[in-house]
């Protein structure tokens, strides 16, 4: 019998020492169990065969049965090309080759039946062949004449000879080779439920299948496998954790929230920001802890629910704590709490980096004994020598950026876990929120402040300079002020930052009667805190900045933002900076600027961008454009890798199947004592064993 977990992959005929290296550095294919999972990315229908009469330039792929007639060598030097003329006894087609001449004519013999296969295309009217794959008729064992299975295989595999055929041959020896049914990782009574295939078909199946609608249900099994052990894994995680924190109960909305509501809130609360208030209400007076994720727009208005929430804390003798992923949004929370609640008897402090000194020894002190009543900082918050004297309320903004041991450090700061409140403007669309956070309540905001116009977006290539100044003389003249954006990357940073020191070089020297502010990653704090402020405060009116605006920043009287190489974002990105413009009254702009070639993709984007403001449109295109695996939350959290059968953008019905399975057999199973579900939990703990951060994503 065969170890399936275990074996390695030297057990094939075919695979020595030196192919199994290649395999294990290449495709992390190590065991039996690796190769199982390694699945085709695409199967091609030969069951059919053509008549050379038949082929056309558009079909697809296509297999003929036939001679080779002669070889012929046409052109010279780099346009050399070997040309096999192939005949099934009624019509002719070339074959083509512009590599490996010299094998494929020591391979291939002439009056010999070869079944071919591959993509005709017309040259010199002429119906071509080029670089098909050729079988020997009678050979043709491997799957012959069903659906026949593709794999990724890497560079360095092909020129040692190993190519999608040799893993070909690697997987049908191995399912020759296998003598006992693949163990079961699904309780059966689940499979007869759901209709699910078993996993030994499954994965059979999903490399040999002996028709579509096989394919098809051996996909549906391994797809629904992987969700629903993450939806289990989650959903569990939260109902042991709730029944084993008890949170603490905000019992009143007292004088501080009803102060501010009344005295200092300087605009009526949109409705969305009502709901969502409620929702807060409810959680923290439920006696269970808040574990919400908010969700809205740029500029909805997230800020000041969270400010609220905190409220609610103070109001119940907690501390509460705010923690921004950058200085610069976390000083603007700072500034804007301090503002905002003036007049009221409450101590808020900042705690960055550039905190220090007697300055921060401070803050902490007032932490330990209880006086400062808000914390806004940086990561810097998570340091052991920040003490609180009684945290009762977490607000985390754009949690995106944070990873998910940073949020669980967090709650170490108390005996009990605070409550937490997540906030982000990167709107996630729906199948990936409930696999990433799906132990979060979630709350929308799902309506922006009256008054505000829809940004218009406007695409140009960055050779029509002057039209682009024209439109920002334009607002600059009106007294707006102007964001000018540039991408960077770590691993072109230096190149990046030389591109915007010239970009503000040119600024100046063209718009010379506007002052203008710079700001990069790379300048002292102080710096970039003075560059930063003059634009806030409106002395200046243009600000140069690399991303580091990208979250957070507050200039209502912004009208414009020009993004520069925005064929560099990704949509998500594009879709923040553009959030950063349209906050005030005034109709506002946003112009792509990019350069002339584009590639398909890049294009689709900017149209994206163009036609709609929407940011949960956006994230579903982004999903789709990208997959799940770019995003930016799903690479810290890993979820994405896991994923091997299973789409996000694609399988979002799936995804529901099994978060409500999940949910159901933890209904029925509540203390896990159900025999029937043992397998379950078996499986689950050699996945969390397995899998990266798959264990807690919370
Ligand atoms: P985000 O959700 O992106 O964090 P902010 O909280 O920064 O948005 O709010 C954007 C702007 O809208 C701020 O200037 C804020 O003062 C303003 N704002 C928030 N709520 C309202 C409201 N109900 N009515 C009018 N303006 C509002
Ligand atoms: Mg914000």
């Amino acid at each position: 019998m065969i170890d399936i977990e275990h074996q390695d992959v030297t057990f094939l005929p075919g695979v020595g020492p030196r192919r199994a290296k290649l395999l294990g550095d290449e495709l992390q294919i190590h065991t039996v169990h690796d190769l199982l999972y390694t699945f085709p990315y695409k199967h091609i229908d030969r069951t059919r065969l053509y008549a050379i009469r038949e082929l056309t330039a558009d079909m697809p792929y296509v297999q003929v049965r036939g001679q080779i007639l002669s070889f012929e060598t046409e052109g010279e030097g780099r346009k050399r090309r070997l040309v096999a003329h192939f005949t099934d006894g009624q019509g002719v087609v070339d074959l083509v080759w512009f590599n490996g001449l010299k094998y494929v004519m020591s391979a291939y013999k002439v009056r010999t039946d070869y079944i071919i296969f591959g993509r005709p295309s017309a040259f010199n009217g002429r119906i071509n062949v080029v670089h098909p794959d050729v079988d020997d008729a009678d050979a043709l064992h491997l799957n012959a004449m069903g659906l026949q299975p593709y794999y990724n295989t890497t560079e360095k595999m092909k020129r040692a000879g190993l190519n999608s055929r040799s893993m070909e041959h690697f997987t049908a020896t191995m399912f020759r080779l296998i003598d006992q049914p693949i163990p079961e990782t699904l309780p059966s009574y689940l499979l007869e439920r759901l209709h699910l295939v078993s996993l030994d078909d499954a994965l059979r199946h999903v490399h040999y299948p002996a028709c579509a609608e096989d394919l098809r249900r051996a996909q549906l099994r391994l797809k629904f496998e992987e969700l629903f052990y993450i939806q289990l894994n989650i959903i569990r995680y939260a109902r042991d954790r709730r029944q084993k924190c008890r949170g603490y109960v905000f019992a009143k909305v007292g004088t501080l929230f009803h102060a501010f509501y009344e005295k200092n809130l300087p605009f009526e609360l949109t409705g969305a920001q009502k709901r969502v208030i409620r929702e807060i209400r409810q959680d923290v007076g439920s006696g269970r802890q808040m574990n919400r994720l908010l969700q809205g727009d740029v500029g909805s208005g997230k800020t000041l629910v969270a400010l609220m929430t905190m409220l609610i804390a103070l109001d119940n003798s907690f501390q509460a704590c705010i923690m921004a992923p950058t200085e610069i949004l976390a000083e603007q929370h700072y500034t804007t709490f301090q503002k905002m609640l003036s007049g009221l008897p409450v101590r808020v402090e900042l705690l960055t980096g550039i905190v220090k000194g007697r300055r921060r020894a401070a803050v902490l002190e007032g932490l330990e004994r209880g006086d400062v009543h808000i914390l806004v900082g940086t990561h810097a918050v998570l340091e052991d020598t920040v003490n609180f004297h009684s945290l009762g309320m977490v607000v985390i903004d754009e949690q995106h950026r944070f990873g998910v041991a940073q949020r669980a450090r967090l709650w170490m700061k108390n005996t009990n876990p605070p409550h937490v409140l997540v906030m982000t403007a990167t709107p996630i669309p729906r199948t990936l929120a409930m696999t990433l956070y799906g132990d979060l309540d979630v709350s929308v905001i799902d309506e922006l402040p009256p008054g505000r116009k829809p940004v218009q977006t406007i695409h140009q290539y960055d050779s029509h300079r002057e039209s682009l100044y024209r439109g920002m003389r334009a607002q600059l003249n009106e007294g707006r002020q102007v964001y000018v954006v540039y991408p960077l990357i770590k691993e072109s940073e230096k190149m990046d930052i030389k591109n915007l020191e010239e970009g503000y070089e040119q600024l100046r020297h063209d718009l010379p009667e506007y002052k203008i502010s710079c700001v990069h990653g790379k300048m002292k704090a102080s710096e970039k805190e003075a560059e930063m402020q003059a634009f806030v405060t409106g002395q200046t009116q243009i600000l140069v900045a690399t991303t580091v605006i990208e979250v957070g920043v507050n200039v209502p009287n912004a009208s414009v933002m020009v993004i520069e190489n925005a064929e560099r974002f990704g949509l998500a990105q594009l879709h923040q900076l553009r959030g950063r413009v349209g906050r005030g009254a005034e109709q506002s702009y946003c112009i792509l600027v990019t350069k002339y070639q584009l590639s398909a993709d890049t294009r689709k984007r900017i149209q994206i961008m163009t036609e709609t403001n929407d940011g949960f449109e956006i994230a579903e295109a982004d999903l789709k454009l990208r997959g799940p695996g770019d995003l930016e939350g799903t690479q810290q959290s890993g979820v994405a890798f896991t994923l091997r059968q299973a789409n996000l953008a694609r399988d979002g019905q799936i995804l529901q199947l099994a978060r409500s399975t999940a949910e159901k057999v933890l209904d029925e199973d509540p203390f896990c004592s159900d025999k029937r579900n043992e397998i379950l939990w078996r499986q689950l703990k050699k996945l969390r064993r397995g899998a990266m951060n798959w264990g807690v994503i919370s």
